[in-house]
């Protein structure tokens, strides 16, 4: 029995536990997106296939939860071109990407200048969607803080130029961790204020800027996961203290991070970030959108109150026959099919089954 084999045969035997454990610990997936730390199947299991250095220094987390110490030891194909098995010599395994899909691959070509810190020419926030959504945590994809802690000073306007992002006050030499999987698209001195920079762009198209580093530990170029140490807390540039200053941008227009996390407990606020494009104002904070929305919901409530005690008080209803269809019941009885699934509190993919009366108007 060859060691492959022996590979196999472990992998076979964990499989039948393991596909449990990784599928409700999917904290601890890898999706390391990273061409540079995967190489090609091999014979031997001698060869390390990832940079262990790389994995020793990374601790994914989705939000809070460490890994700990781990190495890969090895990796299987699977029957998606785009996966692998990845064995860990800490006996547990997880599915990596083993490159950008097709979807991100423009994302990481289009824009991309290592040179400079903003790379965006020419895209206003006018050019830019009024809404956009934004995975966060993708099926394979773990995400991570930058830094846990409380906030010195948050986004929004300070002095006369605004402050686009976050500070977070620590102690130099702090582990500093990137948010989510991506490319490193700068690593360097910047002059401009922020020191020592590192600027990650992620698959999910944001871009996440890391400042004032006393050290910064990756280069650009590199391909790194969510919750591998990219540097280190410090005061370089323009700074009064150690402080971590980090901004969340998409298409080179800044956000409120906190629309992100929870920088206090260092958790994701939610998986999926409808970006509107009122959000790029500097002036538009995460807090207010519990005001506006829940303004949104009451307004819509009155509407829709109001629109109640104008409807007709004669309800009509159908008997739902073989063949009918929301769209043609809508025009046989001059109504829409919003209005009817609205009426009978369904959606219009609900299956009407045959028999089923329903209020048309
Ligand atoms: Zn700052």
């Amino acid at each position: 029995m060859n060691i492959r084999n022996i590979i196999v045969a472990f992998v076979a035997l964990l499989c039948s536990e393991s596909m449990l454990m990784a599928q409700s610990a999917d904290t601890t997936q890898l999706s390391a997106g990273a061409d540079s730390c995967l190489v090609a199947q091999t014979d031997s299991l001698a060869r390390t296939v990832i940079d262990s250095a790389l994995l020793k220094r990374h601790t994914p987390v989705a939000p809070v939860r460490t890994l700990g110490e781990v190495a890969a030891i090895d990796t299987l194909p699977t029957t998606h071109e785009e996966l692998q098995i990845v064995l860990f010599n800490d006996n547990t395994w997880r599915y990596v990407r083993t490159k950008p899909s097709k979807r991100e691959e423009s994302i990481f070509s289009e824009y991309w200048n290592t040179g400079v810190t903003h790379v965006y020419y020419g895209i206003g926030v006018e050019n830019l969607p009024e809404a956009v959504a934004i995975e966060l945590v993708d099926s394979l994809g773990s995400c991570h803080y930058p830094y846990k802690g409380n906030m010195s000073s948050k986004y929004g306007p300070r002095g006369g130029r605004g402050h686009q992002g976050v500070d977070l006050p620590l102690k130099t030499g702090d582990p500093i961790y990137s948010c989510f999987d991506g490319k490193v698209r700068y690593s360097a001195y910047s002059s401009s204020g922020y020191g020592n920079l590192v600027i990650i762009r992620h698959n999910n198209g944001l871009e996440t800027y890391y400042a004032h580093l006393s050290e910064r530990d990756v280069e650009a170029g590199d391909w790194v996961v969510a919750g591998q140490q990219i540097g280190k807390g410090g005061s370089t540039g323009r700074s009064s203290g150690p402080h971590l200053h980090f901004e969340v941008r998409y298409k080179g227009q800044s956000f409120d991070p906190e629309r992100i996390f929870d920088f206090k407990t260092g958790e994701l606020r939610r998986s999926e970030l409808l970006l509107k494009r009122r959000h790029y104002s500097i002036y538009s904070k995460f807090e207010q959108d519990f005001t506006e929305e829940e303004e949104a919901e009451k307004q819509e409530a009155k509407e829709k109150a109001a629109a109640a005690a104008k409807a007709p008080t004669t309800a009509q209803y159908h008997t739902i026959v073989k063949g009918d269809m929301l769209g043609a019941l809508a025009i046989k009885y001059k109504t829409t099919v919003k209005r009817i699934c609205e009426l009978n509190n369904i959606s219009e993919n609900t299956v009407l089954k045959l028999g089923r009366k329903i209020r048309v108007r």
